[in-house]
């Protein structure tokens, strides 16, 4: 069983604060999904619990099972068992798929032995054609593929807590089903805690949230069930918002999304 803790986090990118006090607890099996519109600070979230540098924190705390991440560098975090599915999965030129997942066993301690059977089980029950294996990381594949090659390397790993910064972002409705039901899969059978950063409903249609939580200009300003989630898609950000919702990055924001892939 294991906990992901956030507590009054506060920080800052290029000088601007964005997250203005953040609180979550992600525990072992549990999805939880936090929307909000372009620009409400979710990708920045996701980075500073990853420990993406260039972010200052200047308050707060997150832990993992009680040990301070803060304080570690991004690997030292995926070593501890934290995951983060980028929105935009970077391409890796010369490394290859299998070897970067066999450093990453050893770094973990774990024998890769199997390693080969297992991507190949893993590509199947994901739908990743057998023949991109060989690529280097994410170099000229869809942008479901990219998302379907996370999701692999996310089910391989078999971390304790996974944040999704916009899964669904970028990929066709049936690489969206096949990505959520895998990671809602290791929900049951690992026990995987989800932190699934969403601004539509669709993906939460197969990944199923316990909590959703709504971010609006870095606050969480509204948590609840799955029922928010439909109150969201009849009333929109605004009504959670007071009418601010919209923020100045919105335009900027919307125009990433359509060239991401
Ligand atoms: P979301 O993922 O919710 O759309 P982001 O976390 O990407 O929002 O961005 C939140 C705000 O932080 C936006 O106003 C964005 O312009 C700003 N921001 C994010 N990254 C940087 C950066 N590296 N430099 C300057 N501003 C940034
Ligand atoms: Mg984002």
């Amino acid at each position: 069983m294991s906990t992901l803790e956030i507590k009054g986090l506060v920080a800052s990118v290029a000088g601007k604060q964005i997250l203005n006090g953040i609180d979550l607890v992600v525990r072992s099996g549990e999805v939880h999904a936090v929307m909000g519109p372009n620009g409400a600070g979710k990708s920045t979230l996701s980075a500073v619990v990853m420990g993406k540098p260039g972010y200052e924190v200047h308050a707060g705390e997150v832990l993992l099972d009680g040990v301070d991440l803060l304080a570690m560098p991004a690997w030292q975090r995926a070593q501890a068992g934290l995951h983060l599915v980028l929105q935009y999965p970077s391409e890796v030129p010369g490394v290859g798929l299998a070897d970067m997942l066999a450093e990453a066993y050893r770094a973990r301690g774990r024998s890769t032995d199997d390693l080969v059977t297992d991507v190949a089980a893993e590509a199947e029950r994901i739908n990743f054609p057998v023949a991109l294996l060989d690529r280097s990381l994410n170099v000229d594949l869809s942008g479901g593929e990219k998302k379907r090659n996370e999701t692999l390397q996310l089910a391989l790993l078999q971390p304790k807590i996974a944040i999704l910064d916009e899964l669904d972002s970028g990929l066709d409705i049936d690489a969206l089903r096949d990505c959520a039901r895998r990671v809602e899969a290791a929900t049951n059978e690992t026990g995987l805690g989800v932190l699934a950063i969403t601004h539509y409903n669709r993906l939460l249609e197969e990944l199923h949230p316990d909590h959703v939580h709504i971010l609006v200009k870095g606050r969480i300003v509204a948590s609840g069930g799955p029922e928010l989630a439909d109150q969201l898609e009849r009333d929109g950000y605004e009504a959670f918002s007071g009418g601010e919702a919209a923020d100045e990055t919105a335009a900027t924001s919307a125009l990433d999304d359509l060239f991401a892939i």
